[in-house]
């Protein structure tokens, strides 16, 4: 315990040791400026948003206030964080920048850790559709109805197969409340745009009976 690293927290060491690797051109993130996706060591996968200054973890998406450490260390892969004097490079996980395209900085000597600003995003709305974005939905909601993952019915009762926009395939069982993906959250947004689509009539229900005309 050093009393010079008051600003050091457990995320931003979490940040710099843990085995995560961050991805810049893979499936949703390809070619889109200022996405990354972070897969951690027990293969989670998030969404950081760093012009949104937003991730899709628990961690950061149920706190605003929190950058999370998944934020912090897409900062520093990418350099926008000089990565701290006192981080010893033998413990920066060795996964460290390896997939991305951008050189880490280190600080100087004397230098302060430079502060990542988020600017709070706003919600835009418009209409009011299934998949229209309401201010009240949580962020696991907003991106059920945002992304382009696709639906559709695979056998009774109540499984469907769900095509998501990284190529990925997941089985949701909406009678167990189950899905295949690695969110852990009780409803990961492969459920919730299930549900979804069921509500509007655009896959089967559960007991694969077309929606009433
Ligand atoms: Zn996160
Ligand atoms: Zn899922």
């Amino acid at each position: 315990m050093t009393s010079n690293h008051a600003d050091v927290d457990d995320r931003t060491v979490a940040a710099l040791t843990e085995v995560m690797s961050v991805l810049d051109s893979v499936g949703r993130v390809r070619n889109v400026p200022g996405l990354y996706l972070v897969v951690s060591s027990s293969g989670s996968e998030y969404l950081v948003d760093m012009a949104e200054g937003r991730c899709e973890c628990p961690d950061d998406s149920h706190r605003p206030s929190v950058t999370c450490k998944h934020r912090r260390r897409v900062a520093f892969v990418i350099g926008e964080r000089p990565i701290p004097e006192w981080a010893n490079q033998d413990a920066l996980d060795d996964q460290f920048g390896l997939h991305v395209d951008a050189n880490s900085t280190r600080a100087v000597p004397d230098g302060g850790v430079a502060q990542v600003t988020a600017d709070n995003s706003s919600v835009t709305q418009s209409g009011n559709g299934p998949f229209t974005v309401e201010p009240g939905d949580d962020p696991r909601t907003k991106r059920a109805k945002r992304e382009a993952i696709d639906v559709s019915f695979l056998q009774k009762p109540g499984r469907y197969e769900v095509y998501s926009e990284l190529d990925s395939v997941y089985m949701v069982d909406v009678l167990e409340e189950t899905c295949s993906c690695p969110d852990e959250a009780s409803r990961c947004k492969h459920l919730r745009r299930v549900d979804i689509e069921i509500r509007t009539g655009l896959v089967p229900r559960p007991d694969g009976r077309l929606p009433d005309a």
